[in-house]
């Protein structure tokens, strides 16, 4: 079962207080949480045999502590979440089932400031507390097999999920509703954390003017329409940014080592 978004967070912040549209996406979810995070275990060995994972300690922990202070303001945050950095120069960062977080060092070198690159991580953590990806193979698949990926007689459901995450850098194309619960999620996490909001319509922005024609993987992955621009826009606006922060100290070493991969 779906939670509602005020549920997913354990607090909304500041004046942010209620933010419109905040209805949930329908769907069942046949995974339950320790399913899913059993499903992720078997996704991350295969995902981690085939990815470049980046080993710089620098680098990855600025992306880890970025990622598991945003995980502790969820209702999620009992489970474990794990944070990578992929040497990959594609623009991309995704989420797979059970708290999975992948951000390509392509993204991480070519965004402007740390708000930006937490609004791709905070829409990321968006998808993992909504469960969007569970939600989108429960579509694909009734209880039954669902059971059965779980359980291990379908032990190839793990291995489609991290090939198809290779191949397309995404292993679901969410739709429109899971897009705007995950930017919705995401802008509330950012404040939660910190970090401004404006952050994420910056990046959107930036990814926008770069990916005339169709180039950056995020977008491909996570579609931007001006309608999704708009929105993001004015949750950023509904915010309280009074210190909030678009940037940190460790950004930049972060962006520097990242953009030696
Ligand atoms: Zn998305």
């Amino acid at each position: 079962m779906r939670l509602p978004l005020a549920l997913v967070l354990f607090s909304l912040v500041g004046s942010a207080a209620v933010l419109p549209g905040c209805a949930t996406i329908a769907g069942t979810n046949y995974y339950s949480v320790d399913q899913e995070w059993e499903l992720g275990r078997q996704v991350e060995a295969d995902l981690n045999r085939q990815l470049r994972l980046v080993n710089d300690r620098a680098l990855t922990q600025y992306v880890q502590t970025m990622g598991q202070r945003m995980v502790q303001q969820t209702t999620l945050s009992g489970q474990r979440w794990r944070f990578y950095v992929v040497a990959d120069d594609a623009i991309n960062a995704f989420n797979a089932p059970g708290g999975l977080i992948y951000v390509n060092t392509g993204l991480i070198k070519r965004v402007g400031s740390a708000a930006e690159l937490a609004g791709a991580i905070a829409h990321e953590v968006g998808h993992g507390v909504a469960r969007h990806g569970t939600s989108r193979l429960s579509k694909a698949n009734d209880a039954n097999a669902v059971a059965g990926a779980v359980l291990g007689t379908d032990p190839g459901v793990a291995e489609q999920i991290a090939a198809q995450i290779v191949a397309q850098g995404t292993f679901a194309s969410f739709s429109r509703g899971a897009e705007r619960e995950a930017d919705e999620l995401g802008v509330q996490l950012m404040a939660a954390t910190g970090y401004n909001p404006d952050g994420l319509v910056q990046l959107l922005q930036r990814l926008a003017e770069q990916g005339e024609g169709g180039g950056i993987a995020f977008l491909r992955t996570h579609p931007l329409s001006s309608e999704r621009a708009a929105n993001v826009r004015a949750l950023a606006r509904s915010v309280n940014r009074s210190g909030l922060r678009m940037n940190e100290s460790g950004f930049d070493a972060a962006k520097r080592a990242a953009s030696r991969y």
